[in-house]
Order: structure tokens, then sequence, then C-alpha cells
């Protein structure tokens, strides 16, 4: 008889966006579901725009056209789309990255949940806490997790790694050991940046005890403040010990589009061995290549009128974030984030539990957001509000959490 994966069995509760799911649905069964505002799950909500969709017909049209049609596209990625990347997202900020160390993928949920499949069993894994739940999920499913402690919602072989309002939601390096270091700066969920001095503490501690760091720069696009780093290769020594991960989802629409990529530099090295021939081998196992025309979508996103464009849409959320930050703190809430990201990290009010706000916020004001336990045990207490909404939703939203009395 086939066994299974029993580590499967330690992954706890349902995800997160599902328990949300169900209590709206719940909710909706009994109320006027129309009055329900959405600043809950972090997707986007602008329509592609046109240098993108223009990229995607043409693509298309050479799709169904004899002479100009594409099979499989290469596993790593097309080089028209690496050569982009290297070149705008690297090369422009000083930062020594080439075209064969980007790996092309279907997004950053993928490469985020696949990378640890190139560590050992054995590595003690380090993540933040709060945490996007990726991270901890798939090394459970690995079973690099050890013992599940209920009282304090914590596995026994995991570093967790405190991020609060005492160290400005970027946490102190561990006391314990740590091999693979998960961080993620601008930071779902709590939405705060990272300097490149706080930055350059991890990069130093990781080459200094052969850790290796997996930076999540996912929302690299928000960033808006001086000394911010929007990449962890603007830090010495990063290419001997960081992989990041990037994707198309947050600073272009492509949620439903799908691309993003993994960059393993040449110099990172373990027990004598390239991790980026290690990620080349995986990737070309058990991957087939990003579509051709969501390829081309992607290298629209590095044109003049691309980059103009989508920095637009990232503009537009950015404003929706300010509205509501500025907006809460002058209506006396405890407000985190939204400077350099789409996520609005809220002090719950009086003594509530995430939850218990939750549930307030969706029956008194009718509007769905995260509860920050969800992310975390140090996430009790705080909820997250999303940026992604039309403007009129965010106005309407605020107005609401004004009048509302918890
Ligand atoms: N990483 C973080 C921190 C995220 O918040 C998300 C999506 O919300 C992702 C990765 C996934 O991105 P993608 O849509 O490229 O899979």
């Amino acid at each position: 008889m086939a066994d299974i994966n029993r580590n499967y069995l330690d992954l706890q509760g349902s995800y997160l966006f599902s328990a949300i799911a169900k209590k709206v649905r719940e909710y909706s069964e009994t109320h006027d579901s129309r009055r329900i505002i959405r600043l809950g799950i972090g997707d986007v909500t602008l329509p592609l725009c046109h240098a993108v969709t223009e990229a995607l017909h043409k693509a298309v049209d050479e799709m169904g056209n004899a002479a100009t049609f594409r099979g499989y596209a290469p596993d790593l990625g097309y080089d028209f789309l690496r050569n982009a990347i290297a070149e705008n997202d690297f090369k422009a900020r000083g930062c020594d990255i080439s075209a064969d160390e980007i790996f092309v993928s279907d997004g950053a949920k993928s490469d985020s949940g696949n990378i640890q499949e190139i560590f050992g069993p054995d590595n003690i894994v380090a993540v933040c806490d709060p945490v996007y739940p990726v991270y901890v999920d798939s090394n459970i499913m690995a079973g690099r997790h050890g013992k599940y402690n209920d009282a304090t919602g914590t596995f026994s072989r995991f570093v967790y790694l405190p991020c609060d309002a005492g160290n400005g939601f970027c946490p102190d390096l561990p006391k314990e050991k740590a091999d693979i270091i998960y961080l993620c700066y601008p930071n779902n969920p709590t939405g705060a940046a990272i300097t490149k001095a706080e930055l350059k503490k991890w990069v130093d501690y990781a080459n200094s005890t052969g850790a290796v760091i997996i930076y999540d720069a996912a929302y690299e696009a928000y960033i808006t403040e001086e000394g911010i780093p929007h990449t962890i290769y603007e830090i010495e020594g990063a290419r001997e010990c960081a992989i990041e991960l990037h994707s198309f989802s947050k600073n272009a629409g492509f949620t439903g589009l799908r691309l993003g990529y993994t960059v393993v530099p040449k110099d990172l090295k373990r027990g004598g061995t390239e991790l980026r021939s290690l990620w080349a081998r995986r990737h070309g196992t058990k991957y087939n290549g990003a579509p051709y025309i969501v390829q081309r979508a992607g290298e629209a996103v590095y044109s003049p009128e691309g980059k103009r464009q989508v920095a637009e849409q990232v503009a537009f959320y950015l404003n929706n974030a300010k509205y509501i930050r500025g907006n809460l703190e002058a209506a006396g809430f405890t407000v985190y984030g939204g400077v350099n990201s789409p996520y609005i990290w809220l002090k719950t009010p009086g003594n509530l539990s995430s939850w218990e706000f939750f549930d307030e916020l969706l029956s008194k004001a009718q509007i769905v957001g995260t509860p920050g336990s969800g992310f975390g045990a140090h996430g009790e207490g705080y909820f997250r509000l999303t940026a992604f909404g039309k403007y009129e939703d965010a106005v309407e939203a605020v107005s609401r959490i004004k009048e509302t009395a918890f």
C-alpha cells in the first residue's frame, strides 16, 4: 500500500484565506453582500496596462502563424526576458547579476515554495514572525519542522524571528543556529521596509555562518524612500549568500497571468557546489517554462511605455495606501506600513484579538481585512488592510471604520 507524506498532516489549519472566505460567505448568506468592501487578499484590481496587452496580442498572433510559432519554451526562460531583467532590475541599479543567473518561472509563490528542495532535510529554517505562510508550509511538507506546540503555535525545529513595533518589524539576528533564512522586504504582511544597513547585518551574518538567505522582493516596486534596497544584491557580499525571488504580480498586475523569476548567483556555493546548478537541474526536471506569450508580456513591462504605465499603477495603489494610513492615523489608530508597501498593518483597537477585530469589522462596517495572527503568533493584535482596491472603496472603508465603535 502506498504511504502518504505524513508531513502534510502536520500543516496547521486551513489556509488563512480559505478561513476568511468561509466567514465572509457565511456572513453574506444572511446580510446584503453588496455592501462588503474587500481589503483582505493581496490581489490587484487594475487591468493589465496597454503595453502588456499589446505584447500579448502580438505574441498570440505569432503563436497562430506557422512561421513564428513556438513550442516548449527554454525551461530557464527566453533570453529576451532574462536579458531585460538583468539590464533593468540589476545592472541599472549597479548590481552585478547576469542573465544566466536568472530563472524565469510562473511566479514567486511557486519559487518560494519550491526553493527549499535544493537544501538538505536537516537544515534549520528561520522565518520572520509574522510571515508569508508559504515559507513555513513548504518546509513542513519537506519535514524540516519538528513537533508542534499547541500553546505557542510553533514548531520545535523552526527558528522564529519576532517582528514587532519594537524592532520596526525587522528581526534581530538569531541567537540559535539557522541555516536557511527567509526574509521578505518590503514585507508581507507588516508593510515594513528594511534599510541597507539592517540588511547588511543579515548578509554579514549569513556569510560568517554559512547560512543562505532567501530574499523575497515581490513588493520591491512599492519602495518610495531613499536608502531602501530594491534588491539584496545592492548589499556587498550578497552574491555569496543570497537567493532572490521576484514576481510580476504586484508591480505589473500579473496575478492572473503568472510570471516571476529567481536569482541564484554563481558565487553562491555550499559544500563546494553551486546552488545555481541545483536550481537549474530542478527547474529543468520539473518545469517546462513560462508561456511564450506571458514572457513577451513580461518583456513589455521593461519597455519605456511599459515602465511608465506600470509605475502609474503602483502609484495608484500607493495613493490608496497613503489615504488609508494617513486617515486611520488621524483617527487615532496605530498604523504601520503603507509607505513602501501596499499593505497597512494596523494595531487592533482596545484589546481585541486579530480575529475579534475581523469579526467586528465585518459585522459592524462590512469590511474584510486579514487577521495578523493568521501570519504567526507575533501578528496577534494586528490586522492587515491592503491598498489594492478602488480609491472610492478606500475612502468609504476609512469613513466606515471612523464611524464604528470598536
Ligand atoms: N511572495 C510574497 C511575499 C507574496 O505576498 C506573494 C503574493 O501575495 C507572493 C510571493 C506570490 O507572488 P506570485 O503571484 O508571483 O506567485
